[in-house]
């Protein structure tokens, strides 16, 4: 069942657009091809039998050259030849149809490919702008920040402008991660335990910190891919199940292989999520409402769009169960393909 859908989904968008139009065009000319065929062949049928009857009412004599026989003769090999043209003609439109498809599917997603492209560089553009004004911000406000002279109230000020800035430099590093992400290397093969290991080495001293257990039970399996972006995928993942698990909670993270598909599953014993939330939480900027309402939890409601973009261009994709109370189980699929 994966093996076409996957081949599909690797293949470039016009190309699926245009085996869409040759699959239409394909059925339009087979149809036609079969109803021209019944047509023929009923014709001549009809056309040797009165041929045969024109012939029968000269005389016996001409009779015994108008035998039936040779009219099944010419029919068959009519058929033949009727059978031998259509096979060319189909063969003439699909290779035709073929090129022309993929001409006018290049030319029909062009102006898509140019929004989303300028959209995407807008986006780059912007955060890259914003980057150098925050970072300008930091530096200030941590340099006035050690000004001996600065009373408590100026202090605190400073301190909450300083969490402000740096949750600015975080949206705008994750809106210029979003933005450049399109395309991936995945020419190398990955070892999802080396990712998981990198990502559960990141996080081991907030979780000890928050007296969260993380177990990692990822065998060696190995995926083609980028590695950089599978641990931002991993790291992702566990930094919102660290976020949303309470003390003393433990973060299960495993793998498992079903055919050509390999599978990594982070999951935790938090808060959950609500089953209307569960939908939207890979669309940017959502956040569930329990955490938005509460705003203890830091984010933008970006890392999961992040992660699922990740996911997508390596040809899988990632899905949650959750249990509002109970805990989140959040499976990435990957694609195993030669490696
Ligand atoms: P954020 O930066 O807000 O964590 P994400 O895109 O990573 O953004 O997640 C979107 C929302 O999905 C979060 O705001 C949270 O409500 C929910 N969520 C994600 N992971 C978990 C989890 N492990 N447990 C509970 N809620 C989660």
């Amino acid at each position: 069942m994966d093996k076409p859908q996957h081949f599909w989904r690797s293949r470039s968008p016009a190309t699926r657009l245009a085996a869409g139009y040759v699959l239409i065009l394909m059925f339009i000319s087979l149809v036609f091809s079969g109803w021209l065929y019944r047509l023929s062949v009923n014709e001549l049928a009809d056309g040797l039998r009165h041929e045969y009857a024109r012939i029968k009412s000269f005389g016996s004599d001409l009779v015994v050259l108008a035998d039936p026989e040779p009219s099944v003769d010419v029919l068959k090999e009519a058929k033949q030849h009727l059978v031998v043209e259509l096979v060319y003609f189909n063969s003439v439109i699909l290779v035709l149809g073929s090129v022309v498809s993929y001409r006018l599917a290049k030319r029909t997603l062009r102006p898509i490919e140019e929004a989303l492209e300028s959209q995407s560089r807008f986006t780059a553009d912007a955060s890259h702008e914003l980057r150098t004004p925050l970072t300008a911000m930091q530096t200030e406000i941590e340099v006035a920040l050690r000004d001996p002279s600065l009373n408590k109230p100026a202090k605190k000020l400073l301190n909450s402008n300083l969490e402000e800035v740096a949750k600015l430099k975080a949206l705008s590093d994750n809106l210029l991660r979003l933005a450049n992400k399109n395309d991936l290397n995945l020419g190398r093969s990955v070892s999802l335990l080396q990712v998981t290991r990198e990502a559960c080495n990141r996080y081991a001293k907030p979780a000890k910190a928050n007296r969260i257990k993380i177990t990692n039970k990822v065998s060696d399996l190995q995926v083609p891919g980028d590695y950089d972006s599978l641990v931002e995928l991993a790291v992702t993942l566990l930094d919102n199940a660290l976020k949303y698990s309470p003390a003393g909670s433990t973060i299960t993270i495993s793998s498992s292989r079903h055919g050509k598909q390999a599978y990594l599953v982070v999951a935790d014993q938090g808060q959950g999520i609500r089953v209307a939330d569960q939908p939207h939480i890979f669309d940017r900027f959502y956040r569930a409402d329990s955490s938005r309402s509460k705003d203890t939890t830091e984010g933008h409601g970006l890392g999961l769009s992040i992660a699922q973009k990740i996911a997508s261009l390596h040809g899988g994709e990632i899905t949650v169960k959750s249990t509002p109370g109970k805990g989140s189980t959040f499976t990435v699929k990957l694609p195993l393909g030669s490696v």
